[in-house]
């Protein structure tokens, strides 16, 4: 394959996977940020015939991919699922016509982005399928802000929740005591919707309403937000800041390790040393 024609250098090293046609490769697109696609995504971008792209796939990562055909397949949250299966049966037709099909979705196609469903679908049908995980929102979108999913000083293990069943609905299949009781730290995917919900359901089972929480919306992207605040005022915050999503909603006291951590601002202390190749910066001067 040439690289002539792209604005990007060649993958270093020449064993990448060849997209073989009548193939679907099921990828991550990460959170947002284009940076974080993995170098397996990149080689797919390059190589595929078709793109069917989800929502929250930024527009600068389809621009990689000029050669192919790019086909929205966004889905709302709480739609029925007959959408989802009229997608993955499209996957199978655009695979029997012989294109390289790439599925791309944002974050990790298999937290909670149905690639699992999609995946089963296809090698149902005899298609046969490459799985390329990505940069979850819940993980990477959380360290754009600063908050680091595990800490030794805070927790020893993290729970990754959805607030959205198939229905669109708060998911009834969970526990919320059992999460209140054992959650060191709660990272809620698709939770803004329901957020009064939520967070009632784990103050009813013993959280504190002082608990630190955060809301990071649009993480990695250039339109990033962090609200700060705390289980028992997350819900009234979110209304009066007007948030709107893709949000991660972040509880526990990870979010303390913002003060630290929270590298993007902290950046903008920084000067850029001249005399450093790497252009890594210090700290202003104290004024
Ligand atoms: N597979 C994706 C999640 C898909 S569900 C992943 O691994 O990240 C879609 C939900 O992910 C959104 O409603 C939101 O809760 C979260 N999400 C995805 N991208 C996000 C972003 N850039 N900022 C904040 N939340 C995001």
């Amino acid at each position: 394959m040439s690289d002539s024609h792209s604005p990007l250098p060649a993958l270093p090293g020449t064993n990448w996977p060849t997209f073989q046609p009548g193939w679907v490769w099921l990828a991550g697109a990460g959170p947002g940020d284009p940076g974080l696609l993995t170098l397996h995504a990149l080689n797919a971008l390059r190589q595929a015939d078709v793109i069917v792209y989800d929502a929250l796939v930024q527009k600068a990562i389809l621009e990689w991919a000029p050669q192919a055909e790019h086909i929205y397949a966004g889905k709302r949250g709480g739609k029925p699922s007959a959408k989802q299966r009229d997608i993955s049966l499209h996957l199978v037709e655009l695979a029997r016509a012989g294109k390289r099909v790439l599925r791309l979705k944002g974050g990790d196609p298999f937290v909670f982005g149905r690639g699992g469903e999609e995946g089963q679908t296809l090698v149902q049908h005899g298609v046969p399928i490459r799985i390329i995980p990505g940069i979850s929102a819940g993980i990477g979108g959380l360290a754009y802000a600063g908050i680091p999913v595990t800490h030794r000083d805070v927790n020893q293990s993290v729970t990754f929740v959805t607030g959205h069943d198939q229905t669109g609905d708060t998911p009834s299949s969970l526990n919320w005591k059992a999460i209140a009781d054992g959650a060191q730290v709660l990272v809620i995917y698709m939770g803004m919707k329901h957020v009064d919900r939520i967070a009632n359901a784990l103050l009813d089972a013993g959280r504190d309403p002082m608990e630190p929480a955060a809301v990071v919306t649009s993480a990695t992207t250039e339109d990033q937000n962090v609200l700060e605040t705390t289980l028992g005022t997350m819900a009234a915050d979110i209304a009066a800041a007007n948030l709107k999503p893709p949000s991660i909603l972040c509880i526990g006291r990870s979010v303390l390790m913002r003060q630290a951590l929270d590298w993007q601002s902290i950046a903008q202390g920084f000067e850029p040393r001249n005399d450093d190749p790497l252009g890594r910066g210090r700290p202003a001067e104290a004024s």
